[in-house]
């Protein structure tokens, strides 16, 4: 499970802080055509374009945010950027470059750092992102990862929180709850290593819940696949909180009620089997879980037959008046209001 055990140790003061920068960002390549300066100089620059910029920033604490005990720094890498990308694309922009900042105490080698950027190394190939600067720092313990990106949109095209209409219909892209279920099986054989280091855990019923917890993908896809479909969505953001949490800041801004159907939540199968095994509710997962990175929109209802069937989506309810409140329609056909919080408060990010 911990496939990060550093076999070779360089100590980060041997380096010196040039040293490390220099090492750990020679491998990037710029690609983009906005950026006319990445690293290197004061202050990078970017052409302006006629779009609108979109930028949003993360800040992750170890002991906070994740544990370095069962996530390897190189996932780290990665989920920090997918976390930040995600941000931009629930915008329905493009992500075109990332700042990295991080403050990291004496006791991690440079093996540690350099297997973090090639979590970011891998996490900018794949999403076409440029890493344009950052800052390098120490910290007195742990480390500390702050993320920037920058993206853009046309005008006409930027979706915000605050657009839901009345009648409109609420679609979630993918699935909902495994990444809390990944947590809840690692958490789980973290306990039992300790108790017992040789005991090797067998994970192969838990593949899908892990590697969502340990390497989410930003929904880069959405944006298009909602253009070929000829829909602008009225509202939408990305569900880092839990699907329950990010209704609340829908409807908060837009002003407008909801109604969803606990039938219509996309649960994967290992997420309806790990909840039979860890007793948990699965429509609770579905709505506090959170980190699960998928994208949460209204379309209005004229839109419903190019959504229908589409796999990639799921309709889960309608946009209904402010006064009706929020609400959650079980399968015994029950009322039941939303809460904004779930039963726990793991996710802060
Ligand atoms: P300054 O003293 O002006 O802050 P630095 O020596 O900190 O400059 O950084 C030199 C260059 O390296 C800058 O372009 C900066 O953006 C970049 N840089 C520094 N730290 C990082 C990092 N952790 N990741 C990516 N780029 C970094
Ligand atoms: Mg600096």
């Amino acid at each position: 499970m911990l496939e990060d055990k550093n076999t070779q140790k360089t100590s980060l003061a041997e380096l010196g802080e040039f040293g490390l920068i220099s090492h750990i960002t020679k491998y990037f390549k710029v690609e983009k055509a906005s950026t006319v300066k990445a690293i290197g100089d004061d202050a990078a620059v970017l052409d302006a374009s006629e779009k609108q910029t979109l930028v949003s920033t993360d800040l992750l604490i170890e002991g906070v945010h994740f544990d370095l005990s069962y996530m390897p720094l190189k996932h780290l890498g990665y989920k920090a950027v997918m976390v930040n990308l995600s941000d931009v694309y629930a915008m329905n922009g493009t992500a075109e470059q990332i700042t990295v900042s991080i403050a990291v105490s004496n006791r991690f080698p440079l093996e540690a750092i350099e297997a973090f950027y090639a979590g970011i190394q891998l996490a900018c190939e794949t999403y076409k992102i440029d890493l344009i600067g950052g800052d390098t720092t120490s910290s007195n313990k742990g480390i500390l990862i702050s993320i920037t990106v920058i993206g853009k949109a046309e005008k006409d095209e930027v979706v915000y929180r605050d657009g839901a209409k009345e009648t409109d219909l609420i679609v979630v892209s993918g699935d909902l709850g495994a990444a809390y279920l990944g947590l809840q099986v690692l958490e789980r054989e973290k306990q039992v290593f300790k108790v017992d280091p040789n005991n090797q855990p067998d994970l192969d019923n838990y593949t899908y819940l892990i590697e969502r917890q340990l390497k989410p993908e930003a929904r880069k896809d959405i944006s298009g696949l909602l253009k070929e479909l000829d829909i602008k969505p009225t509202s939408m953001i990305d569900i880092s909180d839990g699907l329950s949490s990010e209704l609340f800041h829908i409807c908060t801004q837009s002003k407008v009620g909801c109604k969803i159907y606990e039938e219509k939540l996309p649960l994967d199968p290992q997420v309806i089997s790990a909840c039979e095994e860890f007793e948990l509710d699965s429509t609770m997962v579905a709505l506090s879980g959170g980190e699960d990175y998928e994208l949460l929109f209204t379309v209005p209802i004229a839109n419903f037959d190019q959504l229908k069937g589409n796999p990639n989506f799921s309709i889960i309810g309608h946009i209904t008046a402010e006064n009706q409140g929020l609400h959650l329609v079980t399968r015994a056909n029950q009322d039941i209001p939303l809460k904004a919080q779930g039963w726990n408060a793991m996710n802060d990010h």
